[in-house]
């Protein structure tokens, strides 16, 4: 009996540093290049059509298009993302705040969420330091996330209402204030009313009768 088949096999055209989407960091990556093979009791021997190449992040893992490598920001792209993460953070520690005690756990979940929408490099001393000044400065949720809103989309919103659940379920419950904070920041973001209702009924199950 004759084993044939089709098979991909991969190969690396050249690797380098980028600035990794996902890891919001400059990290290795690997320029891939996928072709099928046709292949005679499984050792790829002809090759087929080119699967296309790819950039893979050698630390997430994610796979992005070519094109990811030609990526360099604008200064206004950069002056966005600049007040996007401060809005992030500022939103977090609000959240964190509401209910009037501060928990480990809010705080790991506050330092998770911002490290994972920013440079992945706020230490849990940055993070303490940074709610003394929210609490001194004593601004309204409203402050910057109105600010970033109209450059967002809906995906955008989302994200940031759920990472604002996310914080507000971390010290294992959910308080009143915490969801009075998150409708006050869907308003803010300019969310409409049954979107955000989606949102938090996908997020609280026991509570959406
Ligand atoms: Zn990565």
């Amino acid at each position: 009996m004759i084993i044939y088949g089709t098979r991909a096999v991969k190969s690396t055209i050249s690797t380098g540093n980028f600035h990794c989407p996902q890891c919001e960091t400059q990290e290795e990556y690997r320029h891939r290049k996928a072709r099928k093979f046709f292949t005679l009791y499984f050792i790829p021997i002809i090759p087929l059509n080119s699967l296309g190449e790819y950039v893979e992040c050698r630390r997430c893992k994610s796979t992005f298009i070519t094109e990811v490598l030609n990526q360099s920001n604008t200064a206004s792209e950069q002056a966005f993302m600049t007040l996007y993460l401060h809005a992030i953070r500022h939103s977090m520690v609000l959240i964190m705040l509401a209910d009037g005690i501060i928990e480990e756990s809010e705080k790991t979940a506050v330092l998770n969420i911002i490290n994972r929408h920013g440079h992945n490099d706020m230490t849990m001393a940055d993070l303490e330091a940074y709610i003394v000044e929210v609490q001194r400065e004593n601004k309204s949720i409203t402050t910057y996330l109105s600010e970033v809103a109209p450059a967002l989309n809906d995906y955008g919103k989302e994200m940031i209402i759920k990472s604002a659940l996310e914080v507000a379920a971390s010290d294992g419950h959910m308080d009143m204030s915490e969801l009075q904070e998150i409708s006050v920041m869907g308003q803010a973001l300019n969310m409409d009313e049954s979107h955000l209702k989606r949102i938090l009924n996908e997020a609280l199950p026991q509570q959406s009768s």
